[in-house]
């Protein structure tokens, strides 16, 4: 009901609203043996839902929007392990972001497809890798997709809202109704087992839970822009460009701010913009080679080398601190 379809001459068209049969198609070019499993598929793929105006709010319910997914090809014996390495991998990234969570675990609804047994196999395999990673979970009972059930996790931002962003579903089901098969040690055909997980979800509402989350102070390593230089007056403006080189050749995203503005405008304009690190450079700073920092949190720094500031400004970014520490 959510998709977008056109007519084109004699041709009728749809634009995808989930990335499953993409997956699905790629797989089906070519045959399969269990030695290649897990077969791990994955995706920044694009996809549009109509939803209703009326819901449609910011970066967190859009109509185009691209998640992080992928597809892994298992065989039932692997599920286990293969989803305890996703769960590592969502640990491992929402630390990045110092993000807490939860997990919950959805079982079988009313209206499901395939045996009770292929969904007791599903579900205690979700179960086991969740306890092989010591992880606490809520369970809920019946709120898993029709085709098999899945594991959510919600993070927690610093207004104390709850966010789902991961997910991992175990699938029979469409490996079925889309034929696909492999050949097992056994010589014979099989479906294989479908986990489909993102990490993210959708990349558009990932980024408006960090820009909440951080109340717009990016952390360095993420800012768009990571420094702006400012001149005191434009006969600078040579020695600010010295310095965005310097900057330019380690990767760090640098602007010169060199309007003949004063610089108290030029500083208000680059925190509303809440530009990370705001260098101000003059008479004195051209001299002795060095800058004036001012971070997100309003401190500032006089007589700060070039060098000592690169090396500091890199090592924040490497480990990817989520305040400024000079
Ligand atoms: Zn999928």
């Amino acid at each position: 009901d959510s998709m977008y379809f056109t007519h084109i001459d004699s041709l009728y068209f749809a634009v995808k609203p989930m990335n499953c049969p993409g997956s699905i198609l790629f797989y089906r070019e070519a045959f399969h043996s269990y030695k290649e499993f897990p077969l791990r598929l994955a995706e920044y793929g694009l996809v549009h839902r109509h939803e209703l105006s009326g819901v449609l709010s910011g970066l967190f319910r859009v109509r185009s929007f691209t998640q992080d997914d992928a597809h892994i090809f298992v065989t039932p014996s692997q599920i286990k392990e293969e989803v305890a390495r996703v769960i590592d991998l969502v640990d491992y990234l929402y630390k990045i972001f110092r993000f807490d969570y939860h997990v919950e675990l959805s079982t079988k609804p009313e209206k499901a497809m395939g045996s009770d047994e292929i969904w007791q196999i599903a579900e205690r395999s979700l179960k086991d890798a969740l306890k092989s990673k010591n992880l606490d979970f809520k369970i809920n009972e019946g709120a898993g997709a029709f085709y098999g059930p899945k594991i959510d996790f919600h993070i927690k931002d610093v207004l104390g809202r709850s966010w789902q962003c991961a997910t991992i579903q175990v699938d029979f089901q469409m490996p079925e109704k889309f034929d696909l098969h492999y050949i097992g040690e056994d010589n014979s055909k099989h479906n294989p087992v479908i986990i489909h997980r993102v990490i993210y979800g959708s990349i558009e509402r990932f980024l408006g839970i960090l820009i909440e989350h951080y109340a717009g102070k990016l952390p360095l390593w993420l800012a768009p822009v990571q420094a702006r230089i400012l001149t005191v007056a434009d006969r600078f403006e040579n020695y600010a460009n010295e310095i965005k080189e310097d900057f330019e050749k380690n990767n760090i995203r640098v602007e010169v701010d060199s309007r003949t503005e004063s610089v108290g405008y030029k500083v208000r304009e680059a925190q509303l913009q809440k530009i990370t690190l705001i260098l101000t450079v003059g008479e004195k700073e051209e001299k002795d080679k060095t800058v004036a920092v001012r971070t997100l949190d309003n401190k500032v720094y006089f007589d700060v080398k070039i060098n000592d500031l690169l090396e500091k400004v890199l090592k924040n970014i490497e480990e990817k601190k989520v305040k400024v520490e000079l």
